[in-house]
Parts: C-alpha cells; structure tokens; sequence
C-alpha cells in the first residue's frame, strides 16, 4: 500500500438543514454543473413535440434559469426562422411597374424588388402607378437588371417596394 491511500470508513450523514443550505451556497458557485445548464438543449429537443402544443411551462430545474435562456432562444429561433421564410416566400422580383402592382395585387401585399436609378421622381411614380413605396435598399444588392422600371436610365441600386399605405 501506498503512502497516499486514505482510509473510508462508511458512515451515516445526517443532513441539517444547515448543512444542506452550505451545500448548495457551495454548489451555486458552480453553475456549469446545473443540470439545466449541460443538458437544456437535450431536454428540449427531447420533449420539442410537446413544447409546440405548450401554453405554460415550468422550469423545475435547479439553478437560475438555465432552461429559460435556452428555451427562450429556441423559440426566438424558431420565430425567426419563420419570419424569414415568410418574408422570402413573400419576396418577388419585377422588371416593370406593371409587373410590380400585379404582383401585389395577386398576393395581396408582399415586396417586390426591383432596380432603382435613385431618382426621387421615379420612387413617387412608383407609389401612384404601383401603389408601393420603398421599403429598404438591401445592404447585400442583386444585380436583377441594368435600367430603372420607371425612367429606363442606368440603374445600379435594388430596392425593395411595400405596398404603401
Ligand atoms: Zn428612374
């Protein structure tokens, strides 16, 4: 035997309330052990089916609020996620002022990107003949054409149009 081999005895422990109080002020210095912390996404992705139907839910979990945090970037993500194939799905492309109030017209609304000379006459002529305005001039451009659907001149901006109210 060794010089470093400790001797354990088996014993009873009794937890007092105090004791039980030192161990978890000793153990919340450690979040990282938290159930909820390692294994959130886990736990998540395992009852995810039920999660969607969810009106409340409860976190049980030791700690605080692991399992929030993750659950609440979940549902970000996933808020996101359909947003963004919402607005995709609702995103056409137009080379003529007719083609763009067709198009909203069809739909009922949605954007419409087209180029733009960044003339402000040809944006005000948009919104009589289309019924859109400009929503944004994407900060990553297509190059969807070469000419303004309004004047016909060189145009090197895409825009995004909205239907103007
Ligand atoms: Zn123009």
């Amino acid at each position: 035997m060794s010089d470093k081999t400790i001797q354990v005895s088996q014993h009873l422990v009794e937890w007092t309330d105090e004791q039980v109080s030192r161990f978890w002020d000793f153990e919340s210095h450690f979040p990282e052990r938290y159930f909820t912390y390692f294994s959130a996404r886990r736990v998540i992705r395992f009852f995810r089916t039920y999660l969607k139907k969810a009106q409340v839910i409860l976190d049980y979990g030791a700690g605080t609020g692991h399992l929030v945090a993750r659950l609440l970037e979940t549902i970000q993500k996933s808020m996101y996620d359909k947003a963004k194939a919402n607005l995709v799905s609702k995103t056409f492309t137009a080379a003529t002022v007719e083609d763009t109030k067709r198009i909203v017209e069809e739909n009922g609304g949605g954007f419409v990107k087209t180029m733009w000379c960044g003339d402000e006459e040809c944006e005000n002529a948009m919104k009589e003949r289309a019924g859109v305005s400009s929503r944004v001039i994407p900060f990553e451009q297509e190059i969807i054409g070469d000419v303004c659907p309004v004047c016909g001149r060189k145009a090197e901006k895409m825009v995004i149009w909205g239907i103007a109210y």
